[in-house]
C-alpha cells in the first residue's frame, strides 16, 4: 500500500491533493482563508469536482472538520482520486472531494476552528435557544486548568475524579464531548456563530450540489475507536429514511449513537445536521468515518496541553512544538499498520458508496 499519499505538514497535504485532483482532470476550486499557517503558508479548503458537471448522483468526500485530523483524511483523498473508482465513475456519477474544511486547525494541528470551535459542534441553529450542556460549566474550570505543573493538574484530575464519581462515567462524557455554547474559552465549543468553514461549507455545497438527487457524504474522522478501525457512525434520526439508506450502502458495520451501539454518544451541532438541512432537496445518507486510534484519556491530555498553549501560553514560543506534534501524533499516528488500515477500509467505503449510489 502507498502510504505516499499521507503528509507531515498541511501545506504537503494540500499539493498532495491539488496534483492529484489536476492529474484525474478534477474541476478545483479554491476557498482561500484569511489567516496564515505557522510558516506563514496560504490556507484554503481546495475542492475537486470529478464527473459530468450536471451529475445527479454524488459522492461527497470530506477532510478536516477537526483540523489535525485532517493527516489522516487527506491520504485517503488523496488515493481516492490517483486510483481505480475515479477512473470508472458510472453516468450521471460524480465525486465532490473537499481537502481541509478546517485548514487553519490542520496548518496548526488543532482540533478547533481559528474561532476555537468545534466545527462538528458548530452546526446548531443559532437562531434558536442554543442547547444547554450543564455538566460542562461545572468541569469547565478543571478541563482547562491555567497552568500545567503537577500540583494544578493533580487538583484538577482529582476534581474530574470526585464529579464522575457523583454522576457516572456516562455524565463526564456528555458533559466533556456532547457540545458547550457558554465557554468561548472552553474545549468542545460550539461557538456563537457560523464559523468560516461551516460558511465555507455551506457556499461549497450551493454552488456543487443544488441540482443532486441522491448523495453519499463520507467524512473522515479519527480518536474514537478501536486501533485502526474505521467505524461509519451515523446521527440521522435512528428508523429514518437516512438510517435505512446507510445501512443499505455501507452495510452491519453502521453504528448509531442515538442507540448506543456507536462508539461516539449523542453531541450538539454535528456536520450532518446541517447537511440534511442544506441537502433537503436531495436522497442522502452520511457518515462519520472515524478511525480509532489511542485510549480516551491520552485525548484528554493532548487537547487539554493544546487548549493551554492557545488561551495560556504562546503558540510561538518553545513549547508550541512539542504540543502540536503530540495530539497530531494523537489523531494521526506515525505507524504504517495504521495507516495501512485507514487507506484499506477508506477505499472499501468509498466503493460502497459508489455502489449504493448506482443502485
Ligand atoms: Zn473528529
Amino acid at each position: 500500500m502507498d502510504l505516499s499519499v499521507f503528509a507531515r505538514t498541511y501545506e504537503e497535504a494540500r499539493g498532495k491533493f491539488l496534483a492529484a485532483a489536476r492529474a484525474a482532470g478534477a474541476e478545483i476550486e479554491h476557498w482561500p482563508h484569511p489567516l496564515k499557517g505557522p510558516a506563514g503558508e496560504a490556507l484554503a479548503c481546495d475542492t475537486a469536482w470529478l464527473g459530468p458537471a450536471g451529475a445527479t448522483r454524488v459522492l461527497v468526500v470530506i477532510s478536516a472538520t477537526h483540523g489535525v485530523e485532517g493527516f489522516a483524511g487527506s491520504g485517503p483523498q488523496v488515493a481516492l482520486l490517483q486510483g481505480p473508482l475515479a477512473r470508472t465513475l458510472p453516468a450521471d456519477t460524480a465525486m465532490l472531494v473537499m481537502h481541509a474544511v478546517n485548514p487553519h486547525g490542520f496548518a496548526w494541528q488543532r482540533r478547533v476552528t481559528e474561532e476555537n470551535v468545534d466545527l462538528n459542534r458548530n452546526w446548531v441553529d443559532f437562531t434558536l435557544p442554543l442547547p444547554a450542556n450543564p455538566g460542562y460549566a461545572e468541569l469547565h474550570a478543571h478541563y482547562c486548568p491555567p497552568a500545567l505543573d503537577a500540583a494544578t493538574l493533580d487538583a484538577a484530575e482529582a476534581a474530574i475524579d470526585a464529579w464522575t464519581a457523583r454522576h457516572g462515567l456516562h455524565a463526564e462524557r456528555v458533559a466533556r464531548s456532547t457540545g458547550q455554547y457558554t465557554h468561548a474559552d472552553g474545549i468542545f465549543f460550539g461557538g456563537t456563530g457560523p464559523t468560516w468553514a461551516r460558511r465555507t461549507s455551506e457556499g461549497i455545497l450551493g454552488k456543487y450540489l443544488a441540482h443532486a438527487r441522491t448523495v453519499a457524504i463520507v467524512d473522515l474522522h479519527t480518536g474514537l475507536g478501536p486501533y485502526g478501525y474505521g467505524e461509519p457512525i451515523c446521527n440521522h434520526a435512528p428508523g429514518s429514511a437516512r438510517v435505512q439508506r446507510a445501512r443499505r450502502w455501507w452495510g452491519d458495520s453502521v453504528t448509531e449513537p442515538l442507540l448506543g451501539t456507536s462508539s461516539s454518544q449523542e453531541k450538539f451541532g454535528l456536520t450532518e445536521f446541517g447537511y440534511e438541512r442544506a441537502l433537503a432537496h436531495a436522497d442522502i445518507a452520511f457518515v462519520a468515518l472515524e478511525f480509532g486510534t489511542y485510549a480516551p484519556p491520552r485525548g484528554g491530555i493532548v487537547l487539554r496541553d493544546d487548549h493551554w498553549l492557545w488561551q495560556h501560553g504562546d503558540p510561538h514560543g518553545p513549547a508550541a512544538a512539542a504540543i502540536r506534534d503530540a495530539l497530531r501524533d494523537h489523531f494521526f499516528p506515525p505507524h504504517a499498520d495504521w495507516q495501512e488500515m485507514v487507506l484499506f477500509r477508506a477505499d472499501q467505503v468509498f466503493r460502497q458508496a459508489l455502489q449504493g449510489l448506482a443502485s
